[in-house]
């Protein structure tokens, strides 16, 4: 499968020192990557102490931090209080509502990061919010490829963070003059992000940044490298269900996020509270003047 090549949009965040990330999905021509709905890669900066988000809430969703560089701590309205540091995962499962803030912290590296998003099927989108950190992650040599597998299956590597989709994620670090192939499910959709260096997957260039999208229908992705490459390779099986997302939620109709986002601006218990380090809260911006419509 010859994949298509997507270009990042710079997008700033409401955060305390209005950061900058690169989104690669949602994109006009790219709604999803199997079950991902949604990704942000932020940095590498040697602004280390840059991501200061304060509380916010999510529903319908599961929020997967990873970092190749640098200390986030993760505050919840479920009372997790975690640092998270390179090699390790954390997935904030939302359900029917949760709140939380991410702080990170002064280190002598850069911060480097992806923050991923992954829809929850309806059936379990109403579930009560859990929170897992995960360090004891799976992680595969093939040829002058590691491979370190935060969500699903992959290689013959299973992480343990709990899944409601059909789903996968990893990092790939390929060292220079490096090949990899990877089988992939012919029904699973796959998406390498260059985070670092460049890369070719399926004989198509992608540089830093960009993002490579390969439809269903192969039975593997090759990816080599000339100068040596970080890479986030996503996929799964088509996420079909219809939805709407606006702001921090995912919800199937417009009348959910409207009820969403009022009961968090009326510091609602749907979504609990916490104390961190930031204090205060994003509240919800104004809804747009139509009726936000469900989407494929
Ligand atoms: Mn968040």
């Amino acid at each position: 499968m010859i994949p298509k090549i997507f270009i990042p949009r710079e997008v700033v965040l409401t955060t305390r020192t209005n950061i900058a990330v690169r989104r690669t999905v949602p994109h006009r021509d790219l709604r999803r990557i199997g079950a991902w709905i949604f990704v942000d890669h932020f940095g590498p900066t040697t602004q280390t102490d840059g991501m200061v988000v304060a509380a916010h809430p999510h529903t319908g969703l599961q929020t997967v931090t990873w970092l190749f560089e640098g200390r986030v701590e993760h505050r919840d309205s479920i009372g997790s209080e975690q640092v998270i540091e390179p090699g390790q995962v954390n997935f904030m499962t939302a359900g029917r509502g949760i709140a939380h803030s991410e702080l990170s912290t002064r280190t002598a590296g850069n911060l480097h990061a992806v923050q991923l998003w992954l829809a929850l099927p309806d059936d379990v989108r109403h579930m009560a919010p859990m929170f897992e950190h995960r360090a004891d992650l799976p992680v595969v040599n093939v040829g002058g490829a590691t491979v370190t597998v935060f969500a699903g299956t992959l290689l013959g590597g299973t992480s343990p963070a709990t899944m409601f989709t059909d789903s996968f994620g990893a990092e790939i670090a390929l060292k220079r003059g490096a090949t990899i192939t990877i089988p992939i499910d012919h029904a699973h959709e796959a998406g390498v992000l260059v985070a670092e260096g460049s890369a070719i997957v399926n004989r198509v260039d992608t540089a830093h940044t960009e993002l490579a999208f390969v439809e269903p229908g192969g039975s593997s992705v090759t990816i080599s490298s000339t100068e040596g490459a970080r890479l986030v390779l996503l996929g799964g099986s088509p996420f079909t269900e219809r939805l709407v997302m606006w702001w921090n939620f995912v919800e199937r109709t417009h009348a959910e996020i409207r009820e969403a986002r009022e009961q968090w601006n009326a510091e609602d218990p749907r979504f609990g509270s916490f104390p961190d380090h930031i204090s205060g809260r994003n509240p919800a911006p104004d809804l747009p003047n139509v009726t936000l419509q469900p989407r494929g």
